[in-house]
């Protein structure tokens, strides 16, 4: 259990709710959700689908309308044909790297990961027991992989390599160019690929693209869900797209954990895919908003900058002009500016030196907490020149 590790926003988040308690304002960009809720038509879906029973156990793959309903999406979405038996659904997109993971990783074997990038990565690549291999993602490159390095990182244990495009933290994407050469690399030394492309509708012009068209298709997981594009990351709702060989095992894992996916949920996830798509536009279009303003605004503080993220709904800003380190940057705003954000540790130690703020919040509020971090920064500058 010591090699687990955590998502540090939820203890942000309960230390946040703490002060509130004690009567304290807190502006909240810490937690990675959308603050839009289920567009109607899908939770009108669920309701129909409970109304009509369904509240048994199903497959532990997942129901076959909605396998075929993610295979077409994914088909036409990204340019590689998916079947449906391809598909594997899960109560959120998490248990696809739970599971891959625990069916792949042995002692002694080697995963290389983003670094600034989700916790849960290295947290279970530790407790499978193989080693956490960090690459690296740097402001001068955007915050992209860097191919030679990474070739660099491989060795004849190296069985994993996780990539994140839109990514988390830093809305990084990677380009074609880089797909075609890791998919490449990967390929030629029978390394696995988890794709994980749960931000692959949250973008800012750029257009998405897979390694699943580069790579080698008999090695790849992608994963994906419901959670970000459709506001519903309450509901547990998500999906690897893997060779259907592996999707066995996959599903087999599922059987042994949690039989299944709850059968109305599923419901509501086909008429997400198949209904109107206009609530993800306008979802979208608000983050672009959002995002315009909070990186003119943190680019205009002392000691401050930031990259224009391509897609999801995070900023990294580099803080390491300010003099502060970013944990204590971190708990100084939340404490004495109410400001709720993660130190870029809380993604690994190449995020020291960065703040991760979430702008799934209104314009108003990220205004607001550009105002109150300005404001901390004066005050803090000149009580250091007063010292
Ligand atoms: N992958 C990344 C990069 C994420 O940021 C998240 C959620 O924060 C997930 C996967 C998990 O998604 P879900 O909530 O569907 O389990």
């Amino acid at each position: 259990m010591g090699r687990l590790g955590t998502e540090t926003a939820f203890e942000v988040l309960a230390r946040a709710r703490a002060l509130e308690a004690q009567g304290r304002h807190v502006v909240h960009l810490e937690i990675g959700e959308p603050d839009f809720d289920t567009p109607p038509n899908v939770v009108r879906a669920a309701q129909e689908a409970l109304g009509r029973g369904e509240t048994h156990y199903g497959p532990s793959a997942g129901l076959m309308p909605l396998r075929e309903a993610i295979a077409e999406d994914s088909s036409r979405r990204r340019g590689v044909p998916v079947k449906a038996d391809q598909v594997v659904v899960y109560p959120g997109a998490k248990p696809v790297m739970f599971f891959m993971f625990l069916a792949l990783l042995e002692e002694g074997d080697e995963a290389i990961y983003p670094n600034p990038g989700f916790p849960i990565y290295e947290s279970m690549i530790n407790y499978a027991g193989a080693r956490a291999v960090p690459l690296p993602l740097r402001p001068e490159n955007q915050f992209r992989a860097d191919v030679a390095e990474l070739s660099s990182l491989i060795t004849p244990r190296t069985r994993i390599i996780v990539l994140n495009s839109p990514q988390n933290p830093t809305g990084s994407m990677l380009t074609s160019a880089d797909l075609t050469a890791i998919g490449r690399l990967a390929a030629e030394r029978g390394i696995w690929i988890l794709a994980d492309e749960i931000y692959s509708r949250i973008l800012y012009g750029a257009t998405h693209d897979t390694v699943l068209r580069y790579g080698d298709p008999a090695r790849i997981v992608l994963l994906d869900g419901f959670s970000k594009t459709y506001a519903m990351t309450g509901w547990r709702l998500g999906y690897g797209i893997m060779p259907a060989e592996f999707a066995v095992h996959m599903a087999r894992l599922q059987t042994n954990a949690t039989s299944c996916t709850a059968a109305f949920t599923q419901h509501a996830g086909v008429e997400a895919l198949r209904g109107p798509q206009e609530a993800v536009d306008r979802m979208v279009a608000e983050f672009r908003r959002r995002r315009d303003v909070i990186v003119s605004g943190l680019n205009a503080l002392d000691g401050v900058s930031c990259v224009e993220p391509q897609g999801a709904f995070y900023v990294f800003p580099d803080i390491r002009g300010t003099g502060f380190s970013s944990k204590e940057l971190a708990g100084r705003l939340l404490d004495e500016a109410g400001v709720a954000c993660l130190s870029g540790t809380a993604f690994g130690r190449h995020g020291d030196g960065f703040l991760r703020f979430s702008y799934a919040n209104s314009v108003e509020n990220i205004r607001e907490a550009l105002k109150r971090f300005a404001a901390f920064l004066q005050k803090a500058g000149a009580t250091a020149r007063t010292a």
